[in-house]
């Protein structure tokens, strides 16, 4: 094998290593920490609290009209007991049980008011916990697909990791250096392959000459605009 087609497998392994970690990690981090997951954890909690607040003011406006409803019974149990004659006193206890009758009224209103309150927010909570609950599903089905890509990419990259060795092992310290420089200097990129006449990492047209030095393998050629190691087969 050519000296430039150690370099290019070399390059080839390389990247797809590159590529497996990027990929690890992001399956990592979706695995750890799903988005849609938080959200809708979040949502229910949210939805959680507003039913308890409705039922708590619901509870009080209950328990307002049920008060007002004790206050009208004993002023009317006074009014009718008999035991008031005075005239001036059963005026006085029937305008109190009327304003107290008006009054109920309006608490009788808030109870309305707060028992729709209740409804709708027990609506909101049973709904993000539907949404909870198929999000929860769908992130175990993803999670099982996930872990599978994981273990194959892991079994893949450890097999990439032989392989490369036994490439770099072909080759002398003094190149496989100057491989290492150009790839970290060059966004993980070290060697290019000549496709139609020009450098496939940059796309510089290259001469006839240029191509045909890296043709021949038998001296390193450089693409003269990006600087990366030139393969041509
Ligand atoms: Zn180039």
């Amino acid at each position: 094998m050519s000296q430039t087609l150690t370099l290019l497998r070399l390059q080839q392994t390389d990247s797809r290593m590159d590529a497996i970690r990027s990929r690890l990690e992001t399956i990592r981090l979706t695995l750890e920490n799903d988005r849609n997951l938080v959200r809708a954890r979040a949502q229910a909690e949210a939805t959680e609290a507003g039913l308890k607040s409705a039922e708590k003011a619901l509870r009080a406006a209950e328990a307002e009209v049920e008060g007002q409803r004790i206050k009208i019974e004993q002023s009317e149990n006074s009014l009718y007991s008999g035991k008031v004659r005075n005239p001036k006193e059963l005026q006085d206890l029937q305008n109190e049980v009327a304003s107290l009758k008006r009054y109920l009224v309006t608490l009788e209103d808030r109870q309305l008011e707060a028992m729709l309150k209740h409804e709708e927010a027990d609506e909101n909570h049973q709904a993000s916990l539907a949404h909870l609950s198929q999000v929860r599903s769908q992130v175990a089905t993803q999670s099982a697909s996930l872990t599978a890509e994981n273990d194959s990419l892991a079994v893949e990259n450890d097999r990439l990791v032989s392989e490369r060795q036994a490439i770099a092992s072909a080759l002398d310290t003094r190149t496989l250096t100057l491989y290492e420089d150009l790839r970290s200097a060059r966004r993980g990129r070290a060697v290019a392959e000549v496709s139609d006449g020009a450098c496939e990492a940059c796309g510089t047209n290259l001469t006839p000459a240029q191509q045909q030095a890296a043709k021949s393998g038998s001296q390193i050629s450089y693409c003269s605009t990006c600087g990366r190691i030139l393969y041509a087969s």
